[in-house]
């Protein structure tokens, strides 16, 4: 009876034990993704038939997007997301859901869409650029995140969505809120005004999606010179390598 309540006791102690190192195993595990493992999807918003906005001197958003989108892809690259990947890097004008279809179907692990910014009709007048007459707006600079509180992984959208937004603003650049405004077309609520994110959950991209998702606006190309500023190579690289910073932060944090 007493060895029988001795091996009893080590059993539990034994099994006490491996439940204990398969949790500290699977919290290991979960703590952190690996970059080499997480399949980032990038986004290029809108395509060559329908390329979004008009920039101030009269480019498709499309082509902004295009390129920021492949300079995005390279710096997660660099930063150790190996699988980073363009959704439709040829353009062939995939609806939003579309392209939440084609993560799916690649098991992306994350799904970033990168647009470039416009502004409501009534805020723009008229300026000749470069000797032609365009519709320009100049009120509105800076850049803007989204996340949509219908995405399946809705609190992990937002805590990347936190997490871009502090990387663009802490290498200097301006959240633009003019989405917020109580006006027709707008009204999108900023739900972190220091990082610069909104919420938005009609954006089809992002709600059919079923890894964490978010679309940055990153800057307004309707402005005359944000535009210059956005077509820099400088801008291209500090924006895209800022959004690399957060997915390191957003990965590092997993399962904390
Ligand atoms: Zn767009």
């Amino acid at each position: 009876m007493g060895a029988a309540r001795w091996s009893c006791r080590w059993f539990s102690v034994l099994l006490i034990s491996a439940v204990v190192a398969l949790a500290g195993l699977s919290g290991v595990a979960r703590a952190g993704c690996k970059p080499a493992e997480l399949l980032v999807a990038v986004d290029a918003g809108h395509g060559p038939k329908s390329p979004g906005a008009t920039s101030a001197s009269g480019q498709p958003e499309y082509a902004f997007n295009k390129r920021l989108a492949a300079a995005v892809k390279d710096a997660l690259v660099q930063a150790g997301f190996t699988k980073a990947l363009l959704i439709d890097p040829v353009g062939t004008d995939l609806p939003p859901a579309g392209r939440a279809k084609r993560a799916n179907a690649a098991k992306a692990g994350l799904l970033i869409s990168i647009h470039h910014d416009s502004a409501q009709p009534q805020f723009f007048t008229t300026a000749v650029i470069d000797g032609k007459k365009r519709r320009v707006c100049d009120r509105f600079a800076g850049y803007g995140v989204f996340y949509s509180q219908r995405n399946r992984q809705a609190a992990a959208s937002l805590a990347l969505a936190r997490a871009v937004g502090r990387e663009l603003a802490a290498s200097g650049l301006p959240f633009s809120p003019h989405h917020a405004a109580d006006i027709p077309g707008e009204g999108r609520p900023i739900v972190d005004p220091i990082a610069g994110v909104y919420r938005y959950d009609g954006l089809a991209v992002l709600h059919a999606a079923s890894m964490p998702a978010v679309l940055v606006e990153a800057g307004v190309i309707v402005n005359p010179a944000e535009e210059q500023a956005l077509a820099t190579d400088a801008r291209q690289t500090q924006t895209a390598r800022a959004i690399a910073r957060a997915v390191t932060a957003w990965c590092r944090d997993q399962g904390k």
